[in-house]
């Protein structure tokens, strides 16, 4: 062994096993968060950063608090920070297709995280959210077969809201059809933002004279908004329902004010999300990605995409989220 090679040898053996790219820098992911305020994100971050911190790649990332025109500026600055590949939890599905294109310009792969990016060229990983929806009305409708029902959505530039949307309504059809059920209201969300969900609740509370027996609501943060109005008029405990297995909620859970989170293992699409990204920029196709499926966007574009499966977490079944280490018991309790 000449002593340049020992010197590598023991270089390689006291670094970490830093995957080198091009030009001899260690590979860098960057990840595009829409709106990090949301408690969930910080999960699928942890999650990301290992991954990532496994394979020897960097992490850098930008938070474009809510605002799709911060977005751009903020992939922009990714890519002149010379990321390999790009996470991307878009604000806006429409908006953010540009940044795509800058990607795409500089040979950068982007994973379109958790929300649908319609342009076919970035690898869409997400939950099955048409599912999410199912599950979010079958519970409801367990508990409240007849009666008027509201339906808070998400924001208007997410698709998931209305994958959410056509999940609960498949659910909830026949209900409607036999005239068991009547939706009384129904409203976006702006942001996914719990203070535009309780206004929106308040709304709909004043407009039916409080004539509502309950709530479709599209995730955890809208459900909190809803259950605030609901409270706020003495009917909190009628059925609410929402999605990420928050800590408030699986609280609301057992408190008995939410009747469903539907729980998507952020910890799970996190780790899919940094090992995808880390394969791609390491020059594997879209389609060689494990469990890859083509996905028909509702824009019609065909896409690669990976899709997880979610869990509906009520009353009955709170130890699944115990057993798998998401909320300890003891901060389960905290609030019942
Ligand atoms: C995600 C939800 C999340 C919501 C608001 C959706 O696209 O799928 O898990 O609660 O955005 O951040």
């Amino acid at each position: 062994m000449n002593k340049y090679v020992i010197i590598a040898a023991a270089m390689a053996a006291a670094m970490p096993a830093t995957m080198t790219f091009a030009e001899g820098h260690a590979m860098t992911v960057g990840v595009s968060w829409s709106n990090f305020q949301e408690e969930r994100w910080k999960t699928d971050e942890g999650a990301i950063k290992a991954a990532l911190e496994a394979a020897g790649a960097e992490y850098v990332s930008a938070d474009a608090q809510s605002s799709a025109a911060k977005q751009l500026t903020d992939i922009e600055n990714l890519i002149a920070q010379g990321v390999d590949a790009l996470i991307v939890l878009g604000q806006d599905t429409q908006a953010v297709i540009p940044a795509v294109q800058a990607a795409v310009d500089e040979d950068i792969p982007v994973v379109a995280y958790d929300r649908l990016i319609e342009d076919d060229r970035a690898f869409y990983l997400t939950f099955d959210n048409i599912e999410v929806g199912r599950l979010q009305a079958a519970a409801v409708l367990a508990v409240q077969p007849t009666g008027n029902y509201v339906m808070i959505k998400g924001s208007p530039t997410d698709p998931n809201a209305d994958f959410l949307r056509g999940g609960q309504q498949e659910v909830l059809q026949a209900a409607i059809d036999s005239g068991a059920i009547t939706i009384v209201g129904e409203a976006y969300t702006d942001g996914w933002q719990p203070a535009n969900a309780q206004r929106n609740m308040e709304q709909i509370l004043t407009a039916q004279d409080n004539n509502v027996d309950a709530v479709v609501a599209s995730n955890d943060g809208t459900a909190g908004g809803a259950v605030a109005a609901l409270t706020a008029q003495g009917m909190q405990g009628i059925p609410v329902s929402g999605q990420d297995g928050d800590h408030a909620a699986l609280n609301r859970v057992a408190a008995g004010t939410q009747t469903v989170s539907v729980w998507k293992d952020a910890r799970e699409l996190g780790k899919a999300a940094g090992e995808i990204a880390v394969a791609l920029a390491g020059g594997t196709a879209p389609a060689d990605v494990d469990g890859a499926v083509t996905f028909t966007t509702p824009g019609g574009n065909d896409m690669n995409a990976v899709f997880l499966a979610p869990v509906p977490v009520t009353a009955d079944n709170l130890s699944v989220v115990v057993d798998a280490g998401w909320i300890t018991q003891e901060a389960l309790c905290q609030g019942v």
